[in-house]
């Protein structure tokens, strides 16, 4: 069918009338967008229908990633790339006077998650398939994904992100594969063969309805399935207020929680959280039995990973489907639970911590509440035999304490691995935030640095550096990205122009679109300096956004100041209920207008505030930065995935030794990165033994002292009042991110910086050793990892 251009079109062509019944001339631009998916996923299914079946008689372990995010963003163009018919299809629909790149734009991000854990997620997903692995995404299919960002006179405002409107071409609703979920209601115990048996009773049931979307490897046959659950009111419910109840069933999958750190207390959320779980695993125990394996070999063909604890109630539901619904004891079945499950951490933010009021619990799952007390009950009877009288240790290390339920202890002791995603970061864990379960299961622990889909950052994102680089160490480095060392060959040729070129044509479709959508015309020969992530005061957009007000109080001093032109870029969602994260919204916006008006001042400098950073703006941004800001207080950022991207695509960081930063550093040297501030150990240190005064960095250092006075002295004229809460942050409350304390170096760097732009070769001999070095963070390494330490997963290669 997409052999030949003739083909392709004749066969669109035919799809577009019966999809449609109008023919090609009335079609609109939705349609033919339309209809080209429906085509892709057509085409797509004799190989996943092949693919499942191999799966079923393989007899090769399945692997089941849970996650309450997949951020996957736009999949037609991928989807094309991966079948390796995009120049077919390109040339086909250019004939018929259509532009792909059109086409794509009607295309919705599917942005179910917020930030750098669902892209994760959404990475994992491509890197499975594309290396042939047996693994599929269980999440769920929020009706509207994370809200969509707007600015208005410099506020965020949010609105509902609307992905289905449309409808989803890439979804399947299998409304035969559909469970159901019980909510609430009493366990009655009764003894049957003299055996006590739980019957979960006055239950209000819920319908958890599939829909699977193809996963498609690269240039191979495997397609995996990300299947995403919804919740519709059941037949089997005896619930007398039809109305409300459907309301509520319905209100489960409404919305995606948009933030990604705290916890909203929120009943929905953890029926969100259940509702996930009991339906994969109800789908995944079912799927397994078909194979008439013994139940007893489940951990030996079954791995489900819990990314972060969202899903943590995976270990007591394994344990209610093996005991009650298949019979086994306590003992065997807590052998298979742990077995088979294995568990990310995504953070040390201790106020990231999930927790839920007993009382919430217990009421909505009653029998998974019981499970949980026999889990912790038996663990801290353990921990007493080894540790007898250390009640502080105990209850410090409890599931179920001060009326709350655990999350991050229950997925420790009920998985057989738990990863860190950063060295610094499973460092932490092992000896700080998880150091007390560290030492009881030393052997769990280990480290998997993250990782991203260079075929979505880079060839996706980034066709034309992407072809510079087949044209100059051939194709084999798609498969194995290591070989991007091959490139450090090029060091001193004509490469470097050409990357050059290439960096610069990006820059100026940046600055075009840039134009369109804010109105700012910006100098692509300018210093592209970008930061673009989730706002959180951890990551310090504050750092940035002072920094500059301190760059516009040198010029306005000093006219004559010599500094390479520059355009900050910024891109940020703050989650709605973050009353500070927005305010620093608000304060770069502000800036922005002073700078961008200020005659003396924007021939030097810009700022830009791109609205609505999701994964398809992020693909236009990163293959145009040349600098990328990864600022976080040390010891903050798990790993970042951004960073990442960026080097990717041959931006240098400047950046703490923070995360995943850290790797970066010992691939490149320290010459080709920008390093500034306090170490992981140096935060540390201050946390634990105070010493840290941003009065003294206030009243000694003119520069901070200037710009932070401007932040409530009318600097912004009609603002005023503005920025109180973000004065008092910094200087009442002792700033606990360090913001001054890295002031000065992070200013230092910066003019280090502007000088070495100003020696192109050499900034683009730094450029290429970065890009040389970026395929150590190819999520396929990650995943083979995974495959290798923690599954035990192997590659089935579908014919
Ligand atoms: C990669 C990515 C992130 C994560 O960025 P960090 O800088 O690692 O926090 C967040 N959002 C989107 C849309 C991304 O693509």
């Amino acid at each position: 069918m997409f052999s030949s251009v003739p083909e392709f079109k004749e066969a669109y062509i035919r799809k577009l009338e019966m999809a449609y019944g109008t023919n090609f001339e009335e079609s609109s631009r939705r349609e033919q967008f339309q209809t080209l998916g429906i085509l892709i996923r057509e085409y797509v299914s004799k190989n996943w229908i092949k693919t499942n079946e191999m799966y079923r008689t393989s007899g090769k372990k399945q692997v089941y990633y849970l996650s309450i995010e997949f951020l996957l963003g736009r999949l037609l163009r991928h989807n094309l790339m991966n079948l390796g018919v995009e120049d077919v299809v390109g040339k086909g629909l250019k004939e018929l006077g259509i532009e792909l790149d059109d086409l794509e734009e009607f295309e919705a991000d599917a942005g179910l998650g917020n930030g750098g854990l669902g892209r994760l997620a959404a990475c994992f997903l491509d890197s499975l398939a594309s290396l042939s692995l047996p693994g599929h995404g269980c999440g769920i299919r929020y009706k509207h994904g994370l809200f969509e960002q707007t600015i208005v006179d410099g506020y965020q405002v949010e609105l509902p992100e609307q992905w289905l409107k449309h409808g989803h071409v890439w979804e399947v609703r299998k409304g035969d594969e559909a469970e159901e979920i019980p909510f609430w209601g009493e366990v009655e115990s009764t003894v049957e063969n003299g055996r006590l048996v739980f019957k979960h009773i006055n239950a209000e049931i819920v319908t958890a309805v599939p829909y699977d979307m193809p996963v498609l490897g690269h240039h191979n046959k495997t397609v995996n399935t990300l299947r995403l659950w919804d919740a519709e009111p059941s037949k089997f419910t005896a619930n007398t207020d039809i109305l409300k109840y459907k309301k509520e069933t319905e209100a489960i999958c409404e919305f995606l929680y948009p933030d990604d750190t705290h916890d909203e207390g929120k009943i929905l959320r953890l029926k969100q959280q259940y509702l996930l779980v009991a339906a994969s695993l109800r789908a995944i125990t079912k799927s397994f039995k078909k194979k008439n394996r013994s139940i007893l070999e489940l951990h030996e063909h079954t791995s489900i990973h819990i990314n972060d604890t969202h899903p943590a109630l995976a270990v007591p539901e394994l344990m209610r489907i093996l005991m009650d619904d298949e019979g086994l004891g306590w003992d065997e079945a807590w052998h298979l639970t742990v077995n088979t499950l294995s568990y990310t951490n995504h953070t040390t933010l201790s106020e990231a911590l999930e927790r839920w009021p007993v009382r919430i619990f217990k009421t909505l799952l009653p029998r998974i509440y019981m499970i949980v007390e026999e889990i912790n009950e038996r663990f801290c009877k353990g921990l007493w035999d080894r540790y007898p009288g250390d009640w502080n240790r105990i209850e410090n290390m409890a599931i179920i304490a001060h009326d709350e339920v655990r999350m991050a202890p229950l997925s420790i002791v009920g998985s057989h691995s738990i990863n860190g995603v950063a060295k610094l970061h499973t460092d932490i864990l092992k000896e700080r935030e998880m150091n007390l379960y560290y030492q009881i299961f030393p052997e769990r622990f280990n480290n998997k640095t993250n990782g991203i889909t260079h075929r979505r950052w880079l060839m996706k994102a980034n066709p034309r550096l992407t072809d510079l680089i087949t044209d100059s160490i051939g194709p084999d480095w798609v498969n194995d990205t290591m070989q991007l060392e091959k490139l450090l060959q090029f060091r001193d040729s004509s490469f470097l122009e050409k990357m050059a070129e290439i960096k610069h044509g990006n820059k100026e479709r940046l600055a075009s679109r840039i134009l369109e959508k804010t109105g700012i015309a910006v100098d692509p020969h300018s210093i592209f300096d970008v930061q673009v992530k989730r706002l959180h005061a951890y990551k310090r957009q504050l750092l940035n956004v002072l920094h500059i007000m301190y760059l516009y109080n040198r010029i306005k001093e000093n006219p004559h100041y010599d500094m390479y032109p520059r355009t900050f870029i910024f891109g940020a969602k703050a989650s709605p209920g973050y009353y500070f994260a927005k305010k620093v919204i608000k304060l770069i916006n502000s800036v922005a207008d002073k700078v961008n008006h200020d005659p003396e001042v924007n021939k030097k400098m810009k700022v830009v505030f791109l609205e609505n950073y999701r994964v398809s703006l992020g693909e236009e941004i990163f293959p145009a930065a040349d600098v990328s800001e990864q600022i976080s207080t040390a010891s903050k950022e798990a790993s970042g995935t951004g960073n990442m991207k960026f080097m990717m695509n041959g931006a240098l960081t400047v950046g703490t030794l923070d995360g995943a930063n850290v790797e970066i550093t010992e691939l490149v040297g320290r010459e080709n990165i920008f390093l500034f501030g306090l170490s992981a150990a140096e935060v540390l240190e201050y946390q634990r033994n105070g010493g840290y005064h941003a009065q003294e960095y206030y009243h000694y250092d003119r520069r901070i002292r200037t710009v932070v006075d401007q932040l409530v002295n009318g600097f912004f004229p009609d603002t005023y009042n503005e920025f109180t809460e973000i004065y008092d942050s910094l200087l009442a409350s002792n700033d606990q991110y360090f913001v001054f304390r890295d002031f000065s170096s992070y200013a230092d760097i910066q003019e280090e910086i502007g000088r070495q732009f100003g020696d192109q070769t050499a900034w683009n001999k730094k450029s290429l050793i970065n890009i040389a070095k970026s395929g150590f963070f190819s999520s396929d390494r990650t995943i083979l990892e995974y495959a290798d330490d923690i599954w035990h997963a192997e590659p089935v290669i579908i014919k």
